[in-house]
């Protein structure tokens, strides 16, 4: 099947043609994003592969049909960039790749909850300038700490797992609670509670209408002063205007984002030699105690290798005619 590969960087071309020599499928590469003045490059391909920040909304979509697309195949779990009523009322398929690693994403939580909580990044410049000294480096331990898991779903269990380890009392709140997650030795609470007793928050839910700025002015109003919060889920969770003034004000004690709500103009590109006129992250990068990743959460080998594998089955399960065991479904 012929597949034109958007926001493909070197790693996906690299991955995607290692996982492809078992499926023969004809991969184009192509470095942009899918974009209204991209799409006539998907023209003549029955698939597009695309990444979190190329936008398949009701106007591609009949652009990609137009050009003859039948499938829509993301290399991500979170599917909030494509509307899938448009692709469904048009007889387009849309995959995702459900399961490829969840460690992969947890794991980077947990790495930057204790980047910020013990300043390992400004540890890290001090050292190398030959500064030893500790003033304003001091955290607190995890253990007997109360971490909270928005979204307990996948990656939110592996991170309750994880924090569990660490001696925490770990609570959580989901639309649709599982006893997964409190076999785990973690229990759910509503919202009040958790803003009174976490310190430390990380948000493992999808972005919806319902979940949009769930962090936002009024809840971070209600959070224990000084706790640490991280997003490595999607950016549009954290009202990132709300989050500097509760940073200013110390009601925050630290933020972590791997995702950040205008990211599709930034990440994953090189624009150290440019000016970034983004003022709110700019605002954000200035404060000692953010730290700020570049969507990389779920960047290891295993989860691209399973990422890219996966993408191209379910590609393979669509040529074949065979149920898409990937495919999203409208609610
Ligand atoms: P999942 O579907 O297994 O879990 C999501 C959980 O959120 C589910 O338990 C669901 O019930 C819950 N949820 C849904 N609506 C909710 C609401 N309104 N309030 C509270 N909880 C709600 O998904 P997952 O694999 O754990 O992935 C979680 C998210 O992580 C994805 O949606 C994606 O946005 C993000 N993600 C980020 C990266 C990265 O590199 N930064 C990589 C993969 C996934």
């Amino acid at each position: 099947m012929k597949i034109a590969v958007f926001s493909a960087k070197r790693y996906d071309r690299d991955f995607l043609s290692a996982a492809n020599a078992a499926q023969q499928h004809q991969l184009q590469f192509f470095e942009v994003a899918l974009a209204p003045e991209s799409a006539t490059l998907a023209e003549g391909h029955e698939a597009v592969c695309v990444f979190v920040n190329d936008v398949v909304d009701a106007a591609m979509l009949e652009a990609l049909k137009r050009g003859g697309t039948k499938l829509v195949c993301l290399r991500c779990t979170g599917f909030n960039n494509v509307d899938l009523a448009a692709a469904a009322k048009l007889g387009i398929k849309v995959v995702r790749v459900v399961d490829y690693s969840p460690y992969s994403v947890a794991e980077h939580a947990v790495a930057l909850l204790l980047a910020i909580n013990r300043s390992i990044h400004r540890a890290y410049n001090r050292t190398r300038d030959s500064n030893f000294s500790l003033d304003g480096l001091m955290g607190f331990d995890f253990h007997g700490k109360t971490a909270a898991v928005i979204g307990t779903g996948k990656i939110g269990r592996v991170f309750a797992k994880i924090m569990r380890g660490f001696g925490c009392n770990v609570i959580g709140y989901d639309k649709y609670p599982s006893p997964e997650f409190e076999a785990l030795g973690a229990h759910y609470a509503e919202p009040g509670e958790i803003g009174a007793s976490a310190d430390i928050i990380s948000l493992h839910c999808p972005l919806t209408p319902e979940t949009y700025h769930i962090v936002n002015a009024e809840s971070l109003s209600r959070l224990k002063r000084g706790a640490l919060l991280v997003n490595t889920s999607r950016g549009g969770l954290v009202d990132a205007e709300a989050a500097i003034q509760a940073l200013k004000s110390g009601q925050l004690g630290g933020l972590a984002l791997d995702v950040y709500e205008q990211e599709a103009e930034l990440f994953f590109r090189d624009l150290s030699s440019t000016i970034v006129t983004d003022d709110v992250l700019q605002r954000l990068m200035a404060f000692p105690n953010v730290i700020v990743t570049g969507h990389q959460a779920f960047f290891t080998r295993e989860a691209i290798s399973t990422i890219c594998e996966t993408t191209l089955q379910s590609a393979s399960e669509f040529a074949e005619g065979k149920p898409l065991s990937n495919e999203i479904k409208l609610p």
